[in-house]
């Protein structure tokens, strides 16, 4: 039975759960219209996983060569491996010029041309002329892009009138009698209470589940509660299948050595010290899309041509754009190369390894950030009350892969049609309907039983076997041997989690509880990615199926859906992939094949 705790209420038009790149921006967009805003954070905003982002955020500018935004949407497709809607891409692309000019005149401070117009440099997959030439379109502040942007917006979103509930943790959704999402239990971490945030809509920007792996390029914040706060609730998850490596983690820390070096003229080497990836993609060499050169550097490692002692690692060279370059370009790289792996950039080449970075998979959404699911015939059916943005959502702009710098732009666009969305569907002030008075009752026995978890398993150590497991089971390259084996492995940590052992019982500062619920959120989307990943029988994008190594558009150009059980079980569902687009600006790319 859920003991009694005494909880506070708040009712407001809408309340995002979120402080990152997609949540402020969504935050002050709600508040700008009127709409009494509540953000809640588990962090401080300027805390969250967008601040690390280093290389940039891509639109079709056209400041260093012709450019189109009808390039970057056959690109965007193209780096999909034709999983993304193209509806929502093309959404995506036309409104970029925009939201980079609006970030500009809300003051980001974006590296300079000559001429003073805004810097771009190439990205990997980025194309003029539908994969003819080389795109200069990733607008960068040097190589610490997402920490200008997350500040400039965070200032933006003080102009406003939203109230931040900060370091306060979202437990659990709460629906209404219909069905409709009409709000958040969370607590305060600081005081320890709890509080009911009654809205008319709640828009999840949790972030990324990369901590579900051993060694990835996320913060350890990236726990994936949107997705979990989803599964819990009985709703499904899409496309989690698809986990992007990046090819340049630091060898050993994980951090990132952003592809903007690759952009600014950096290559790999094996230990022949051959530029081997103008083997495998001989027109865009090292700048060929982020599934593709990982998979290149896993099978060098493989065949005996790695670096190192243990020929497990890949060099990325840097020493010969000069020490001038390196300092104005990628001061904030060279800096990770110096404390993570001892290099000095100008000299000598840095050890890196492919690294979990992005999760393409999460909440689906159509291109207004309306969650939406399957229901009868109807493949695009809105969940009342609740939204979705940025890594937490799919959209699905990426599809099976994303490219290079359309993450920080999937944040800016969807975080403002979200905003636009809510303004045109719910009136400021409008009254809130009565919840059922069971509305908290599953959070609470949640809630009860993690704070009185008593097992004799710490949180850290189920942690550390389904990180082990994710990294070893669901990595670059897949078979059905080490997916079953992983599968049946996730099923065994899952369940050990009913014997998880909290120590602390108090409700202030419990770290300790709190990455008690982390855990269990990472749990749900890591039994959902590696089930996923094992009933997908044919390679796109970022899944590599050795056992099916071709894509198959027969069967398999659709998304997946997936909904996990109380026990971890899953149970799948599909949905079509968008092949239209909104207007007739733009024809649909039909599928063909992806070399680069
Ligand atoms: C090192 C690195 C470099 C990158 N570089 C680039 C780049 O150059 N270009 C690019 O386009 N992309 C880049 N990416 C990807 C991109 O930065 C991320 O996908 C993006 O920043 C995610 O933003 P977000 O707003 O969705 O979530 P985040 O920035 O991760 O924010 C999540 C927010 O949710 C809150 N939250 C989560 N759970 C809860 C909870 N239970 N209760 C309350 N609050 C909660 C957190 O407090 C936080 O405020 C990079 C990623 C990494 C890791």
């Amino acid at each position: 039975m859920a003991s009694s705790y005494k909880i506070q209420e708040h009712k407001v038009d809408i309340v995002v759960v979120g402080a990152g790149g997609a949540g402020l921006r969504a935050t002050f967009g709600l508040a700008a219209t009127g709409l009494s805003t509540a953000c809640i954070t588990k962090v401080f905003p300027t805390r969250s996983h967008t601040v690390a982002a280093q290389g940039g955020i891509s639109a079709a500018l056209g400041n260093m060569g012709p450019d189109d935004w009808r390039f970057h949407f056959y690109d965007t497709i193209k780096g999909s491996d034709w999983l993304g809607d193209q509806d929502a891409i093309e959404y995506m692309c036309k409104e970029a010029p925009a939201a980079i000019i609006e970030l500009e005149h809300y003051g980001v401070p974006f590296s300079r041309t000559d001429e003073g117009k805004i810097y771009q440099r190439p990205f990997g997959g980025m194309t003029t002329d539908y994969g003819k030439g080389v795109a200069q379109r990733t607008c960068a502040a040097a190589d610490r892009t997402g920490h200008a942007i997350l500040h400039t917006l965070y200032q933006q979103s003080l102009k406003h009138d939203a109230r931040f509930f900060v370091e306060y943790f979202a437990l659990d959704l709460i629906f209404d009698e219909e069905g409709a999402c009409r709000g958040v239990l969370a607590l305060d971490m600081a005081e320890g209470t709890l509080h009911l945030f009654r809205a008319h809509g709640v828009v999840l920007a949790t972030g990324g589940y990369g901590r579900a792996y051993f060694s990835a390029t996320s913060a350890h914040t990236c726990t994936g509660d949107g997705g979990g706060l989803v599964l819990r609730a009985g709703l499904p998850l899409q496309d989690m299948e698809f986990v992007q490596f990046h090819p340049t983690g630091i060898y050993g820390s994980g951090c990132l050595i952003t592809e903007g070096s690759r952009g600014e003229g950096g290559y790999l080497t094996n230990s022949n010290g051959e530029r081997f990836m103008e083997r495998y993609a001989p027109n865009a060499k090292d700048l060929a899309s982020r599934d593709v050169v990982s998979r290149s550097m896993t099978i060098e490692i493989r065949e005996g041509r790695g670096v190192g002692e243990h020929k497990d690692h890949i060099h990325l060279n840097l020493q010969h754009l000069g020490a001038e370059v390196l300092h104005e370009k990628l001061p904030g790289i060279s800096e990770s190369a110096r404390i993570f792996a001892g290099v000095d950039v100008t000299k000598e080449p840095i050890p890196v390894i492919p690294t979990v970075h992005y999760n393409m998979g999460g909440v689906p959404t159509n291109y207004h950030g309306e969650v939406v699911r399957k229901r009868g015939d109807d493949n695009d059916s809105v969940v009342p009350g609740l939204y979705a943005i940025g890594e937490a959502a799919c959209v699905s702009v990426h599809g099976a892969n994303r490219l290079g710098s359309n993450s920080l732009l999937d944040l800016v666009v969807f975080g403002r049609a979200v905003a636009q969305r809510c303004a045109a569907t719910i009136k400021p002030g409008q009254p809130h309907k009565a919840l059922p008075a069971s509305a908290c009752d599953q959070a609470l026995a949640n809630l009860d039983r993690l704070r009185h978890a008593n097992g004799s398993m710490p949180t850290a150590e189920i942690r550390a076997n389904m990180q082990k497991t994710m990294q070893a089971d669901a990595a670059v390259f897949r078979t059905e041997k080490s997916l079953q084996e992983g599968c049946a492995k996730m099923t065994q940590v899952f369940a050990s989690f009913e014997d998880v052992k909290v120590a602390d019982r108090s409700l202030v500062w419990n770290s300790d509880l709190i990455e008690t619920y982390e855990l269990q959120n990472l749990l749900y989307n890591a039994v959902a990615t590696i089930n996923s990943a094992e009933q997908r029988h044919e390679s796109r994008g970022a899944h590599a199926r050795e056992d099916y190594p071709e894509r198959d558009d027969v069967n398999w150009m659709k998304h997946t859906l997936v909904n996990v059980d109380a026990k971890g079980a899953c149970s799948f569902d599909f949905r079509p992939v968008h092949m239209n687009t909104l207007t007739t600006d733009v024809e649909p790319v039909p599928p063909k094949k992806r070399v680069y």
